[in-house]
């Protein structure tokens, strides 16, 4: 059984009701987190307000870092438990639970360094006055994490919100959130005060629409679907609370006949099998000039009958997906494929040791896509590649920006100026030349336009989304 961790205790839900815990690999119940409700999280928000005055507030930006520091290296010392946790909450392949407990690690890292580099200006003003700007937290941050990576997220939104001086509380999806749990204890064991990290567990519509409501919650930080996105805007926009969305997206991988196909073709692959294409930055449309469109598709073809999917302890390819729900979606899409006579190119395979009842799909390779079809417009959030050719370079910019998301585009060319053209041209907030997700450096800001929402989080531009500036100007004669 797992508890809420709320001011360093670890507490059942007042309601009293449990959720189980699936394994994605075979279906079965192995656990139970709580169920929580607005009571909970009243008592999170409370907790997080005490530990902020009591405590953090007085922390210099220096001990702040330290205690990140802590963290990190606790996170690192524990990576295995962590990753192990990680793999069978989210059925993910073990080099991916491992790389996401490595990712943790290296945003509280990143961050304790951050602490102290975080600061205001003085600004040149009329004779007589002296004008600065200081960079102030929030407060209470509120943070609404998805279940594809539970541990990146947390990392990279709870740390940035840490190292500008916020108290988090954290809501993790109801399908993977133990490892969070678990990170909140480490965070207590290395001396992080009682109320600066809260998890509440539950359901989005119970406890995280609460937290989205309640007033003691000065900032939100949501990533997820655009529709959850929405209401959690239409919620905090009656109290003017900020938000930072970070949603989905049906990213371009756009490959031009000058390309180097050795270096594209793997990162073309990785992009949409990466954690079975549960990822928001998942690489979903393949656009390639039409000169290389046959030889291409017939090299990614090939690729994709080799890939095998199988429980995430068997580290094959790809892992299950996370729930049957979203394995239906995937299968939902793959029949209006059918329906519509789009051509699959070629699929990889499900290995025999998989269990029936777990949540698989394949991986599968489709072509000549329409490009107002849903599959070419919406998010599978499931290992399908949809593959379309373009004739120029116009083309490819029409096709690549013709969606409501605008996350991550990947560009391969040779040509230079082509290279800044395409990445000037291309609406989204992040653009990969000849490499996609560039190691997904933490170092680097990540977000999105349109639907894909706005505000950034990673790097340390982070930090100015989780402060508010301040300014103060002084008549001294
Ligand atoms: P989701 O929006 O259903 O759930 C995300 C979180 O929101 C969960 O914790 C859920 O419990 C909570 N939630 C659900 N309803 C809520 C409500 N009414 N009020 C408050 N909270 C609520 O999304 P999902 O299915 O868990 O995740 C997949 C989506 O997340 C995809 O669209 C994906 O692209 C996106 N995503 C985006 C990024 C990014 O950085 N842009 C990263 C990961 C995932």
């Amino acid at each position: 059984m797992q508890f809420n961790y709320i001011a360093n205790a670890s507490l059942p839900s007042s309601s009293g009701r449990t959720i189980a815990v699936l394994d994605p690999s075979d279906g079965q119940p192995y656990d139970d987190i709580q169920r929580s409700n607005a009571s909970d999280i009243d008592h999170a928000v409370r907790a997080a307000r005490q530990g902020l005055d009591a405590v953090w507030c007085k922390l210099s930006a220096a001990e702040r870092g330290r205690l990140l520091m802590r963290l990190s290296l606790t996170i690192t010392e524990h990576a295995q438990e962590l990753a192990a946790i990680e793999q069978r909450d989210c059925g993910k392949p073990t080099k991916q639970a491992r790389a996401d407990a490595a990712a943790l690690a290296r945003y509280f890292e990143f961050y304790a360094g951050a602490c102290d580099k975080l600061h205001g200006e003085t600004l040149p003003y009329m004779d007589g006055y002296s004008v600065l700007t200081w960079r102030e937290p929030h407060g209470v941050t509120g943070h609404v994490i998805p279940w594809n990576y539970p541990m990146q997220i947390f990392g990279r939104s709870v740390g940035g919100a840490l190292a500008a001086g916020n108290v988090c509380v954290v809501k993790p999806a109801e399908d993977a959130c133990l490892s969070l749990i678990r990170v909140a204890q480490l965070a207590a064991e290395v001396g992080f005060p009682a109320g600066v990290i809260n998890i509440v567990t539950g359901y989005g519509h119970e406890v995280g629409d609460a937290l989205a409501h309640h007033p003691g919650i000065d900032h939100i930080s949501f990533t997820g679907s655009p529709a959850v996105g929405t209401l959690i805007q239409q919620v905090a926009a009656q109290r003017h609370c900020p938000v930072t969305l970070e949603l989905g997206g049906k990213s371009p991988q756009i490959v031009f006949a000058d390309a180097d196909l050795d270096a594209a073709v793997p990162a073309i692959i990785n992009a949409i099998v990466q954690n079975a294409g549960q990822t928001c930055s998942a690489g979903s449309r393949l656009l390639v000039d039409q000169a290389i469109y046959e030889p291409l598709l017939e090299r990614l073809g090939q690729a994709f009958e080799n890939l095998r999917v199988g429980p995430a302890a068997m580290d094959l390819d790809l892992g299950p997906l996370i729930r049957q729900q979203q394995q239906q979606r995937v299968w939902d899409f793959l029949s209006d494929a059918h329906v519509a006579n789009i051509a699959m190119v070629a699929q990889g395979k499900v290995v025999d040791e998989a269990p029936e009842t777990g949540f698989y799909q394949a991986p599968t390779l489709l072509r000549d896509v329409p490009v107002m079809h849903r599959l070419a417009q919406e998010e599978v959030f499931g290992p399908v590649l949809c593959a379309m050719s373009f004739r120029d370079e116009d083309q490819a910019v029409e096709m690549a920006n013709a969606t409501q998301f605008g996350l991550v585009a990947g560009v391969w060319t040779a040509d230079g100026a082509r290279q800044f053209r395409m990445a000037r041209r291309l609406r989204c907030g992040q653009v990969f030349i000849n490499n996609y997700g560039a190691g997904g450096g933490v170092e680097l800001p990540f977000g999105g336009v349109k639907s894909s929402g706005h505000g950034r989080e990673k790097g340390f531009e982070a930090l100015y989304g989780f402060t508010t500036l301040k300014t103060v100007a002084i008549k001294h004669g």
